[in-house]
């Protein structure tokens, strides 16, 4: 068989994940501390479970509206209200999904034709650029710096529109960087946005996971709701990855076309988390915020942990992740994790593989004990002391 002409040409282009190809080196390890995966670890609250549970114990197995539960929409609708001031009708413009990955990989779907060109601030997610080829577009990655704090700025997205560029993503919080972007950040890039008459698809899935000020949704701003496709979902705030639950919200036509290749692809997210799902939104909030709160102290520590054993590392304010530069090793991204994971154990994700400009940087997630940081932090300063 003749695989490369069997597999299709789009697929092709695109590389294994390179976060994947570095746990595998990971499993077989003992005595591991991981600041790898972008995975809380928290199980889910017991009252989530618990929702899950009883919905089961009362039959509650079948398909539900292609939509989502509309009790479920309602709620998630009045969320958005109650957050970010965002009016959105729950009967044609909320979209439930099987977490932000199949949001993203819709919206994507939806308004690409061949060749349009999608603007991905870099270092990125590792999602967004393979998501594009799928759907037909072309990348055009937009590096931000740590200068500006990682932020995208309206002179580097100005400098890298062409006359193919249709949608900007914008995910703040990062992944990777833990940059935030405030009200007049974003503001400054709605204004190229509208002059470019671009779309964006803003992936705030980590809005909640904001440590200074408040996060400001991408529609919230002036002019900016009929132009945005906006993901959120439930794994980082709920902790809840597995149960693979998310959704969109956008303008009724863009959200009635996503909606056209959910119904014939997907039918529907699981019933059992989506009534999980309506359970957290309804009753979550107390214990996202123990989370918050938790993710903060072991922020504070990281990050200062990193810079006192001469890793400099920008404060990162959303997500769970820090972002220290390497460069003063001298060694490439790939080959201080690979280093450090083989002689003192510690698995941290190589910059590079969230973009090239993720180069002389690495990864490490603070979604781990704070035991399990501390030990990172000592283990790592002794690699640093054999270099
Ligand atoms: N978007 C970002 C920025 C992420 O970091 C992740 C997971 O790491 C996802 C989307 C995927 O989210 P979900 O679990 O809801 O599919």
């Amino acid at each position: 068989m003749n695989w490369d002409e069997i597999i299709s040409d789009k697929l092709q282009q695109i590389p294994p994940s390179g976060i994947r190809k570095f746990f595998d080196l990971a499993t077989e390890m003992d005595d591991l501390i991981s600041l790898g995966v972008g995975e809380p670890d928290f199980v889910t609250p017991w009252h989530i479970r618990e929702s899950a549970f009883y919905s089961l114990e009362h039959g509650s197995t079948m398909y539900t509206s292609n939509y989502g539960l509309l009790s479920l929409r309602k709620e998630i609708s009045k969320s958005l209200d109650q957050d970010y001031g965002l009016d959105y009708n729950p009967e044609d413009q909320v979209l439930v999904t099987v977490g932000v990955s199949e949001a993203v990989d819709l919206a994507l779907r939806t308004v690409l034709n061949d060749g349009d060109e999608v603007l991905i601030p870099e270092p990125s997610y590792v999602s967004y650029e393979p998501s594009t080829i799928l759907a037909g577009g072309k990348v055009n990655k937009v590096k931000t710096k740590p200068e500006d704090d990682f932020k995208l700025t309206a002179e580097n997205l100005e400098q890298a529109i062409t006359s193919e560029s249709k949608l900007l993503i914008l995910c703040y919080p990062n992944n990777p960087t833990g940059a935030i972007m405030k009200r007049e950040d974003l503001e400054e890039v709605a204004k190229v946005v509208k002059k470019h008459d671009l779309l964006v698809l803003a992936d705030e899935i980590y809005a909640k996971l904001t440590y200074e000020g408040e996060h400001v949704s991408f529609p919230s701003l002036a002019g900016m709701k009929e132009r945005t496709i906006l993901c959120n979902g439930f794994s980082k705030a709920y902790a809840m990855t597995g149960w693979r639950i998310g959704y969109v919200a956008a303008p009724e036509p863009l959200l009635s076309s996503m909606m056209r290749i959910h119904q014939y692809t997907i039918l529907c997210a699981p019933i059992m988390s989506q009534k999980a799902a309506l359970e957290a939104l309804k009753n979550g909030n107390k214990q996202v915020e123990k989370m918050v709160d938790d993710y903060n102290r072991r922020r504070r520590v990281i990050t200062k942990g990193l810079n006192d054993i001469g890793l400099d590392c920008f404060e990162a304010k959303g997500a769970f992740y820090a972002f220290p530069s390497i460069k003063s090793t001298g060694l490439t991204s790939q080959e201080f994790a690979e280093q450090l994971l083989k002689e003192n154990n510690v698995a941290v994700i190589p910059g590079d593989v969230f973009g090239s400009s993720g180069e002389g940087f690495i990864r490490c997630s603070y979604a781990a004990s704070l035991e399990s940081i501390y030990e990172a932090l000592n283990r790592m300063e002794d690699f640093l002391k054999k270099l």
